[in-house]
């Protein structure tokens, strides 16, 4: 390796310890060349493989060795496992006929983006750790807050700032974190267990499990009921009641999740009227804008996101729907001060002259670890190389395939709509009699997902929401196209048809 001294006393070379070089930028160059051929070439062929993956458990384990090989293999043996065990061992999220969950968009700029973040692989755990890592992130997360219209106080010019984060569950974790510790200070450690949450039944199911991690009672996780007629958005009178009801017990109202853009239904929350009961009750109100909160880039999305200005933070994740790969959920906050008393622990070994003068932003202050990877390189790339326009466009694009495919929905008798759509996921369900009892509906509805999954030419998921079992169709990977959609519905109504043909 570079430092290994070649030469004895004597002058004359010595062996090197070994031959073995990790690194060598020729080596890497020849090697790289063959991955970007295979991911191309995945990519072509991407469409060929079942979407969701058909494989049995241990089919993958089963096949591998249980231990390390002791000596080098050649990255042709590496390819050829890819191709027998782990592209059918994969559920093709890449593919265009993917239409599960939520999108994880992928795209050219946010792939180069990510081999520059490994090319410098630093740690930018503070400032001096790499100036650069830390600037960039500064300045990306500012360059977002404006394309969604956030207010100055989100932004670094002000008492806020943005970091980007893994997912949503590191931001909710890290602002509760801030929350109870700011709440704690002021009435004492001794009423931890006096602490409660507030989300709604359609908050996503992390706040529970961070609520759990950062020691809120499992009883004082408080999950708003919502219904069909409310469209399932939190009732800011229910929650009201909720939180009345707690105070009037000795209970300390501590954080509120609103959501923008549901995981089941992309209900959007009233903003403005749950930060009314935030304000009363003193509480830190966070809003989850993981999957809509990329639509907000466009000007006639942006009304969702309507007061704002008053909650304490937002994350969103432009790894879900704006072409930004997995590992990009970007939270703001008002008062960075907050996150960073709650989790600033200075050790000898990462002071400097910078830090100690806090002139500067320390981000391993802004999450759990220490080590960070440079991801605000991956999203720079991916807002430089497209720009706003072609980013809304693409938002925009998803949206025109999801109402077309509302309208074969629509125009289909058998179908129906239930709950209205609002960017670019539809729910639906079949419901050919709708006087039929609803767990034969439920069953029609597992039937028909079930053939369309198991046919692997594309994947939907489901969800049940007020007791209604209902099927998710959203559209979002990248590489989706209206032909995609089209077929997508010509195979729903092949598997109807089949499902309902006379015995
Ligand atoms: N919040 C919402 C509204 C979501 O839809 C999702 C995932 O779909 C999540 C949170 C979970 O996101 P993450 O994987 O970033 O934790």
């Amino acid at each position: 390796m570079g430092s290994l001294d070649l030469f004895s006393s004597n002058g004359k070379p010595t062996s090197p310890l070994s031959d073995f070089n990790p690194f060598n930028p020729e080596e890497f160059r020849k090697q790289a060349h063959k991955i970007v051929d295979f991911i191309a070439n995945y990519y072509t062929q991407i469409e060929s493989y079942p979407v969701l993956s058909q494989v049995e458990p241990g089919f993958i384990r089963n096949q591998l060795p249980q231990t390390a090989p002791s000596g080098p293999e050649p990255l042709e043996a590496i390819f050829k496992d890819i191709n027998s065990l782990i592209i059918p061992g994969m559920t093709h999220w890449q593919s265009p006929n993917f239409f599960a969950f939520f999108p994880l968009n992928i795209s050219t700029a946010a792939f180069l983006g990510e081999m520059l973040c490994t090319s410098f692989n630093g740690a930018g755990f503070n400032w001096q750790a790499s100036p650069a890592m830390t600037e960039l992130e500064m300045v990306v997360m500012d360059w977002l807050a404006n394309m969604i219209g956030l207010p100055k106080a989100f932004l670094f010019s002000s008492t806020g700032g943005g970091v980007i984060q893994n997912t949503t569950s590191d931001a909710i974790l890290l602002t509760l974190n801030a929350a109870r510790d700011r709440v704690l200070e002021k009435i004492g450690t001794e009423n931890m267990l006096k602490l409660v949450v507030y989300g709604s039944d359609q908050t996503h199911s992390t706040f529970e499990k961070v609520s759990k991690a950062v020691g809120i009672h499992p009883s004082n996780i408080r999950l708003i009921p919502t219904n069909i007629e409310g469209g399932f958005s939190t009732c800011p009178v229910k929650l009201r009641n909720v939180v009345e009801n707690d105070v009037a017990k000795g209970l300390v109202p501590l954080y509120l999740c609103g959501t923008v853009g549901t995981t089941s239904t992309t209900t959007v929350d009233p903003l403005e009227a749950l930060a009314d009961v935030a304000t009363e009750y003193g509480m830190w109100f966070h809003v989850d804008a993981a999957y809509a909160g990329s639509a907000c880039i466009c000007p006639e999305f942006r009304h969702y996101l309507n007061g704002i200005e008053r909650v304490d933070s937002l994350s969103m994740n432009p790894h879900k729907w704006l072409l930004s790969c997995l590992g990009c959920c970007c939270l703001w906050v008002k008062r960075s001060d907050l996150l960073v008393k709650s989790l600033s622990v200075t050790p000898e070994y990462l002071k400097n002259e910078c830090s100690e003068s806090k002139s500067v932003v320390e981000f391993k202050d802004w999450q759990l670890g220490t080590s960070r990877r440079f991801n605000s390189i991956r999203l720079w790339v991916v807002l430089r190389s497209y720009g706003v326009e072609n980013l809304q466009n693409h938002i925009r694009s998803d949206v025109r395939m999801a109402e077309e495919f509302e309208s074969f929905v629509k125009a289909d008798p058998r179908f129906e709509v239930v709950v209205p759509r609002l960017f670019a996921l539809v729910c639906f369900r079949l419901n050919p009699n709708p006087q039929d009892d609803s767990s034969y509906t439920e069953l029609l509805n597992r039937k028909l997902l079930d053939w369309v999954n198991s046919s692997g030419k594309i994947f939907m998921s489901h969800t049940i929401v007020g007791g209604i079992y209902m099927l998710r169709f959203a559209v979002g990977a990248t590489l989706t196209e209206e032909c995609h959609v089209i077929a997508a519905w010509n195979l729903i109504k092949e598997g109807t048809d089949e499902l309902l043909k006379p015995m």
